[in-house]
């Protein structure tokens, strides 16, 4: 791109597709984000001031995501493109060698402050600004997990970094700043706190017991049955038994592999299928908007990895027609999520929504 960044394109529709190059005149923006550690919890905070002046809900005509148009530049300097990744021009974590953040505190235990080395890409998933991830089809999809799992594999070797996060915020009440269908992936200098807590539990459940702790997880749900929402040769979607969210689903392949990079070629077709059945099964609930985060949870790039299984994780903050939930006192203050509905009750009206066979992925 103009300004330095990499701009990365998968293809998966017939015939070539014109690359133009960036013509804009953009200059750098310098990130100085650091991660300090709360040292009452054990966890890092990415500090990152210099996003406040980022793009915020632009006017259609103005997305930064559309194909450059003569009358628009964007980040997208073609006429159009299948999937692709770019930098983040503001990103929460940045390389190294464009931190201005000071070196590490190193001894000082109460006041830790490392500097925010890492990557912030930006996925592009349709040419289309109005798309939803729903409307994709499994081919795009494919190219989509296939973009996932090369970038987590090419973060993987960027010294420093020690965690990647392939995810989707999807709908306004989200909090997406640009409404052009994206996902992002995040690089972080540290081990996330969800990760790094599940990491310390499956090497506490493997001392206690001998095993796996995901693997026994998603056996008990196959063997209950109450929860599981979707399943296929390679997958098995469900309500996670202690489920925060309205809305909720994790999918597990069936076979432990740490990260996407780990994943075959099959799995990752019949991934395609079940997350497009899964999302259309969640947008069924209500008639409504669903709003939606896609997390995938992979194993970090330097600690756990024996242990560690990669699933996938959908939630909702959709509660109801018309209302959201919000983290409210006990989610904000204390971490203690209540969910208003049985985890077992939001699997049946998953499994309740009525799919055309389009959406069920029937076709792939
Ligand atoms: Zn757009």
């Amino acid at each position: 791109m103009a300004d330095g960044r990499d701009l990365i394109y998968y293809v998966d529709t017939e015939g070539p597709t014109e690359i133009l190059e960036d013509a804009r005149d953009i200059s750098p923006v310098i990130p100085a984000s650091v991660a300090r550690y709360d040292a009452l919890v054990g966890e890092w905070v990415g500090i990152a001031g210099h996003r406040q002046t980022r793009t915020y809900l632009p006017p259609a005509n103005q997305c930064p995501l559309c194909p450059t148009t003569p009358e628009f530049e964007t980040e997208m300097p073609s006429p159009d493109y299948d999937v692709t990744v770019f930098e983040n021009r503001f990103p929460s974590f940045a390389p190294i060698g464009a931190s201005t953040a000071p070196e590490p505190l190193g001894a000082d235990a109460l006041f830790m402050e490392i500097p925010g080395n890492g990557r912030c890409e930006v996925v592009c998933f349709t040419s289309n600004h109005t798309a939803l991830v729903s409307d994709l089809n499994p081919v795009r999809i494919g190219t989509v997990i296939q973009a996932w799992a090369d970038r987590t594999e090419a973060l993987g070797h960027i010294p420093g970094l020690e965690q990647v996060f392939c995810f989707i915020n999807q709908g306004a009440e989200i909090g997406v700043t640009l409404a052009h269908p994206h996902g992002q992936i995040y690089g972080y200098p540290f081990v996330t706190p969800k990760t790094a807590a599940m990491v310390r539990h499956a090497d506490d459940y493997r001392a206690r017991t001998g095993g796996n702790l995901f693997g026994d997880i998603l056996d008990r749900e196959i063997a209950d049955g109450s929860r599981i929402v979707a399943s296929n040769e390679h997958w098995v979607a469900f309500v996670p038994f202690a489920a925060r969210w309205p809305v909720e689903v994790s999918i597990y392949p069936r076979r432990q592999v740490p990260d996407l990079p780990a994943t075959n070629a099959a799995e990752r077709l019949t991934l395609a299928a079940i997350y497009l059945e899964v999302m259309h099964r969640m947008e069924g609930v209500f008639d409504d908007t669903m709003p939606a985060i896609t997390a995938w949870h992979q194993a970090p790039v330097n600690v756990g990895r024996e242990e560690f299984w990669l699933h996938m994780q959908i939630l909702s903050i959709r509660r109801a027609p018309g209302k959201l939930k919000y983290l409210a006192g006990s989610e904000s203050g204390m971490g203690a999520f209540v969910n208003d509905i049985t985890p077992e009750s939001a699997a049946q009206r998953l499994r309740d929504v009525v799919l055309t066979p389009t959406e069920s992925g029937a076709q792939a």
